[in-house]
């Protein structure tokens, strides 16, 4: 695997892998790898030629009191790991190199972004978007591949490109989880034992409205309560939001339809430790009352 730092380095290497008529897969990252980012890069492997992975801790998409300066990073073990699973490139830019002095453009989403993950964190999607539309274009890459474990992130990312036209295709992957239900994040690693143990109550949350779900309940109102009331048995989880909606749009219904595809969105405070997670399903269609 080659690590590239250079921006023009990596626009020339591009230049040159779509010469040979060959396809680029883009797997975003902010580092500190685990088997959720590994899992991206697998499936990049068959739907692109070549890969590239990136590693940029983005400054725009933490707000000042966020853990921008404390979150995890190590090159060599990540450098490691992807070439595990084969990815071609690296690329693993500077601060400066992608926001050199004098950088002057922004991007400001309306919309989606402005609700959940949005209201907690104001200025993070501006600051996902921005970086991402910057990767897109310096790897030039033909695909590219998210995690579902970022929900609204695929949404927020899917209106950029139709937005602005980017001719890029977006894949989506299944969230990787702990054996105990956690999802997998960079930031689980600022959890102590005991926290992480008690961090699986958000999984077993989702996997208990689901159940109620797939039995029949369809009620908006009553599936948040099922997820907060479990939640709420471990005392030391601090809700920040329960959303459940629509999964294509966001939006809110009192009452969900029949085949309707809908996502529930958990964002808690464990600790210090923000966590998300989120889990898909489809109101059956069967009718049960
Ligand atoms: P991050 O390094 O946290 O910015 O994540 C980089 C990419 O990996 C994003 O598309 C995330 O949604 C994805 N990702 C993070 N955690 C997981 C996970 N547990 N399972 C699947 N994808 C993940």
């Amino acid at each position: 695997m080659k690590v590239i730092n250079k921006i023009s380095d990596m626009q020339r290497i591009a230049c040159e892998v779509h010469s040979q008529g060959k396809t680029i897969a883009v797997v975003p990252t902010m580092g500190y790898l685990h088997e959720g980012h590994l899992s991206l890069v697998r499936i990049a492997r068959d739907l692109a030629d070549i890969v590239v992975t990136t590693i940029f801790v983005n400054p725009k998409q933490f707000a000042p009191n966020e853990d921008f300066e404390r979150y995890p990073r190590d090159f060599e073990r990540d450098k490691s790991l992807l070439e595990s699973v084969n990815s071609d490139y690296l690329f693993y830019p500077e601060i400066n190199e992608i926001y050199p002095t004098g950088y002057s453009t922004f991007i400001q989403m309306q919309g989606i972004t402005k609700i959940f993950e949005g209201e907690s964190r104001p200025t993070h999607f501006d600051g996902v978007a921005l970086v991402v539309l910057k990767l897109f274009n310096i790897t030039k890459a033909d695909v590219a591949v998210f995690g579902q474990k970022d929900f609204q992130q695929t949404l927020v990312i899917k209106q950029l490109v139709k937005d602005l036209n980017i001719d890029i295709k977006i894949v989506v992957a299944p969230i990787v989880r702990e054996a105990n239900g956690l999802a997998m994040s960079s930031r689980n690693r600022y959890l102590s034992d005991k926290e992480r143990e008690n961090a699986s109550i958000i999984f077993i949350a989702l996997e208990e409205a689901k159940r109620a779900i797939a039995s029949g309940e369809r009620r908006r109102k009553i599936i948040n309560s099922i997820i907060i009331s479990t939640l709420r048995s471990v005392p030391e989880i601090k809700i920040d939001y329960v959303h459940t909606v629509k999964a294509h749009n966001l939006e809110l219904a009192d009452e969900f339809l029949p085949g309707e595809e809908i996502v529930m969105l958990i964002a808690c405070w464990m600790g210090r430790t923000r966590l998300i997670d989120n889990s898909t399903t489809k109101i059956p269609i069967n009718e049960f009352h």
